[in-house]
């Protein structure tokens, strides 16, 4: 394994039914006697082509995942992943109203899982993982403060933040002010994605529900007046540049905005979105970031202490963890 394979990493935006590799999938419809559902192209990968196609697919993926025994497979997949990846903290995107139309016992049943199979990596492999409950932007701000609510009253299992994910052209972030003011006041930390299919504007919009960091963002690079302000808002940009590539945002990584924003001194993460839908693992963002901008273990540290600085869990927890990355050596 590379040196990027071995260093510790932090990953703050990553969506659960994201990470389940095909393989996975075609081992969970197996085992379950059901049909492997057309989402593949010849050589077996997720077949999408932009970003209507890829939010249709990932709904199909995620009702393969509706049964308990399947959703606990789905998150010990993930987190084996991150283990290897040596992630050793994550905060994982949680979307209830994919998984029922309505608040409903399955909404509470997944959350005892993930809390519970969360537990036992922590005991086995030193991994910490939390939760973000997001609502689906698309489907508006009724279903957004359920989905609100219900995070609010999970914060027992792990629930540490409420996010927004979804079709940005749909509504306006000030339709969704009510469910971000809800879940803020409980002691959720917000993050909304934002800057990615939209311009700089949404990115404005965004910062307007008092986020403390905003999911890609990486738009905020077309206005000079978006990066004043989240420079004075001390507001982080979970950056999934391998996602913005997939997605065809830009060409190629030697055109992505990272550098830059970086360069303007951003707080930023690095993260993999849904690493297979976008064939991409964290190792591999690490490595061609340091093969394109020549960034060292110095850069990466950095933006991991800053990663776990805006994490949205406790705060002895964090400093446990900086010291944690403070320590580690690795070379390039
Ligand atoms: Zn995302």
């Amino acid at each position: 394994m590379s040196s990027f394979g071995l260093c510790k990493k932090v990953e703050l935006h990553i969506h659960l039914e994201g990470a389940a590799s095909p393989e996975f999938v075609r081992e969970i419809c197996q085992s379950n006697s059901k049909p492997i559902p057309e989402v593949f192209d010849k050589s077996g990968n997720y077949n999408w082509q932009n970003f209507d196609q890829f939010l249709h697919t990932y709904e199909i993926v995620t009702n393969l995942f509706l049964e308990e025994k399947n959703f606990d497979a789905l998150i010990r997949h993930v987190l084996d992943k991150q283990v290897r990846e040596n992630v050793i903290y994550t905060e994982i995107f949680l979307g209830p109203h994919l998984w029922d139309d309505k608040p409903t016992e399955r909404w509470e049943g997944f959350l005892n899982i993930a809390k519970k199979v969360a537990d036992e990596y922590k005991k086995k492999y030193g991994i910490f993982a939390y939760f973000i409950i997001v609502c689906i932007r698309h489907l508006g701000p009724e279903k957004a403060l359920e989905a609100a609510k219900f995070a609010s009253n999970t914060k027992a299992k792990n629930v540490v933040g409420f996010g927004m994910a979804g079709d940005e052209k749909k509504f306006k972030v000030s339709d969704f002010s009510e469910s971000f003011n809800y879940a803020r006041k409980s002691g959720l930390g917000i993050t909304v994605h934002a800057g990615e299919v939209c311009g700089a504007k949404s990115v404005d919009e965004a910062v307007k529900l008092g986020v403390t960091r905003i999911g890609h963002g990486v738009r905020s690079a077309e206005s000079e007046e978006t990066i004043v302000k989240i420079l004075e808002k001390n507001i982080l940009l979970e950056i999934c540049p391998g996602s913005n590539i997939a997605l065809g945002l830009y060409p190629s990584l030697e055109e992505h905005p990272i550098n830059f924003l970086l360069s303007k001194n951003l707080p930023i993460s690095i993260s993999t979105d849904d690493p297979s839908f976008f064939f991409t693992t964290l190792s591999k963002e690490y490595e061609d970031l340091h093969n394109v901008f020549g960034w060292k273990e110095e850069t990466f540290n950095k933006i991991n202490r800053q990663s776990i600085s805006f994490a949205f869990c406790e705060a002895s927890l964090k400093e446990k963890l900086i010291q944690q990355l403070q320590r580690e050596k690795w070379k390039i």
